[in-house]
């Protein structure tokens, strides 16, 4: 850690950013110094507007997490999230204010996470994320993915009692403790998600027409990642033996699919009885039409909106928190999960994972083709387009993250595509939470293949529920790492799944989730790119230009 002290006045101010400029760029491939320079900036600014006329210290350090600057000086408490300029100024001719207010929601919701403020006993301190290492946690669990399938069969070498014993109270345990976890999380991080979003959606209307736009075609292209996903299912078809008898070996049971409740049942079961009811019994459609509902009002109910849209904000970021949180422990349960299934697996199960896995990519790839289309229909060309997005398609690649990659995916929206911030500065950090083309295509496939294990058949009608019930929950999945792992467990019960499939997808999880990952980042550009060019804020000398 490096520390220094500079004096609160705008002298001291450009003193303290050079110094954090030379000490960050002392750390290798951070790619996003320039926007951390303008909030540090920005937060030495209000420091000093609110400060006690002290000193101000800097710290610029890495731990095993990320790279971090944190800035502290003596002064009253203020509103940091409110009064931080993140840029909007740039925008102030072309928005009113409600619509800044919007983008800054937007923006503080997806960086809410990389900028920290508290005020204790009169002393102001900001902390600033600037490079989180989720490659670590990527690398640790290929690493309980390899060692697990490694454990798995040298616990097949031994004496059966033993590997029996080590299965029973160590392995099992462990990945029902990461199970149960998972389980608690998924009501409320669907719940507060939505409601976020869906009063998102309301103050888009502020943005006009151009939000209302991004969000279609949002929209649109999660229905085709759907169809991507059956059609790959329904024409691949991997195979599944083996995984039936697996699943059920770790006491999983398929849940009686019981007669098709007619359409007029299904629709009249989505409003509970009791508000409370659907949150212990964990009926999913339920929850999600509260949220849903939540969200609407939540923006029209006057003087409370604001209190209220902050409550479940904040509701959001803890559930988040918690995720991440849990997430962290994927490398362990990976290894427990996939030593106890390669103990139990024989040689067809094992391949039926890796062609799923295989199934999903090709699923993947072909949204990349999908892409294409849509660009090329749009008058711009794919393969140049792709070029120009490379590095921001390999930072969601390399850390399974769409909301790591995305300060790198404005950038690129500006210097390497020439769209205007007016529209990247709201439709990326958007995106980055409602679009998820990838875990759409993955939640489908996964599902299809292990519906297939259990022989289950679907009639139309349950085919479409189904589909929607990926929409709405693609729409909810957090874009960190093993987000889709949570969201599964959700997609599977709907269609009479055990939740015990999810204990399988771990092991090939970190595998899919870097292209699921990538899609997820390159469907927001893609976008991004089709509105601007047609609202003509997209500088194509700047996107066709020759690089020297
Ligand atoms: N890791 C994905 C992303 O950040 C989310 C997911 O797991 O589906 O985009």
């Amino acid at each position: 850690m490096t520390k220094g002290t500079f004096m609160l006045d705008p002298q001291g101010i450009s003193k303290a950013v050079e110094f954090t400029e030379t000490e960050l760029k002392k750390f290798k491939g951070i790619k996003n110094i320039p926007s951390t320079l303008i909030s540090v900036e920005e937060a030495m600014v209000m420091l000093m507007e609110n400060g006690g006329g002290y000193g101000l210290d800097v710290y610029v350090y890495k731990n095993i997490s990320g790279i971090y600057v944190k800035i502290t000086a003596e002064g009253k408490e203020f509103d940091f999230k409110n009064d931080i300029d993140l840029g909007v100024d740039l925008l102030k001719d072309e928005y009113d204010s409600a619509a800044q207010d919007t983008i800054r929601a937007i923006l503080l919701r997806a960086y809410g996470d990389s900028i920290k403020y508290q005020n204790k006993g009169g002393r102001s301190t900001v902390v600033f994320t600037v490079s989180k290492s989720e490659k670590a946690l990527l690398y640790l669990t290929v690493a309980g993915l390899v060692l697990g399938i490694l454990f798995g069969f040298i616990l097949k070498l031994m004496p059966s009692d033993i590997s029996a014993g080590i299965n029973t109270f160590a392995l099992t345990p462990i990945k029902t403790l990461f199970m149960n976890a998972l389980k608690m999380l998924v009501a409320p991080v669907v719940f507060f998600s939505l409601v976020s979003c869906v009063s998102q959606f309301n103050n888009l209307r502020e943005l006009g027409r151009t939000g209302g736009k991004v969000m279609g075609y949002y929209m649109f292209t999660t229905v085709i990642a759907i169809a991507v996903g059956f059609a790959v299912s329904f024409a691949v078809r991997p195979s599944a033996a083996g995984i039936a008898e697996l699943v059920t070996s770790s006491g999983g049971q398929v849940s009686e699919i019981a007669e098709t409740p007619s359409f007029i049942d299904t629709v009249v079961n989505i409003i509970p009885e009791n508000i409370v009811e659907p949150f212990i019994t964990g009926d999913m459609m339920q929850i999600i039409f509260i949220a849903i509902i939540c969200g609407i009002a939540v923006g029209s109910i006057g003087s409370y909106s604001k209190a209220l849209a902050d409550f479940f904000g904040a509701c959001n970021d803890l559930f988040l928190g918690i995720t991440t949180m849990v997430v962290r422990f994927i490398p362990i349960a990976t290894f427990c999960a996939i030593a106890s299934s390669t103990m139990a697996m024989g040689g067809d199960s094992l391949l039926s994972m890796l062609g799923m896995t295989a199934t999903v990519i090709l699923g993947l790839l072909i949204m990349l083709v999908v892409y294409s289309v849509i660009l090329s229909s749009r008058g711009i060309n794919p393969l140049l387009f792709f070029k120009r997005i490379s590095a921001g398609m390999i930072t969601a690649f390399s850390t399974g993250s769409s909301n790591a990659a995305m300060p790198v995916n404005m950038k690129i929206c500006g210097e390497e595509l020439g769209i205007a911030p007016k529209i990247y500065t709201f439709s990326i950090p958007l995106g980055a939470t409602v679009n998820m083309d990838g875990t759409s295509v993955c939640g489908v496939i996964m599902s299809m293949f292990f519906a297939r294990a259990f022989g289950i058949e679907f009639t139309a009608a349950q085919l479409i529920a189904f589909a929607v019930t990926v929409l709405v929950l693609s729409i909810s999945t957090p874009g960190i790492p093993g987000a889709t792992i949570i969201v599964t467990s959700v997609m599977f019960a709907s269609i009479g799944l055990p939740i015990e499939c999810v204990a399988l997808v771990f092991g090939v999880d970190s595998v899919i989730d870097m292209f699921r990952s990538a899609i997820n980042a390159t469907g927001d550009m893609a976008i991004t790119a089709i509105v601007a060019k047609s609202e003509k804020l997209m500088d194509m000398a700047v996107f066709n230009r020759k690089k020297k």
